[in-house]
């Protein structure tokens, strides 16, 4: 399972790839079937920067979830080295 959680389509190779074209949904202007929830997209917004900002960091969160974006980052803190959540691992 590489989609997020509201990725409508599923078939992403990748984290990446979904949230790009989530991203891109984003800043598209169709609404969704249940109507535009706009607190919803500013969670997942802000979401999405955290999961990049940690990414861009070498750090990957094992999902784009809160819990996952913050249990990485607090790991990679404490090791001083990048968490890779796929691997579950760290990275040198
Ligand atoms: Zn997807």
């Amino acid at each position: 399972m590489n989609c997020t959680s509201s990725c409508e389509s599923k078939d992403h190779n990748s984290y990446a790839e979904c949230l790009q074209s989530k991203r891109l949904g984003f800043m598209g202007v169709s609404p969704s079937r249940d109507g535009y929830d706009q607190t919803k997209v500013k969670k997942d917004d802000k979401e999405i920067q955290d999961y990049w900002s940690a990414t861009r960091q070498g750090i990957e969160p094992r999902s784009t979830r809160r819990a996952d974006i913050d249990a990485a980052v607090k790991l990679s803190n404490e090791a001083g080295k990048a968490f890779d959540g796929i691997k579950m691992t760290f990275k040198n």
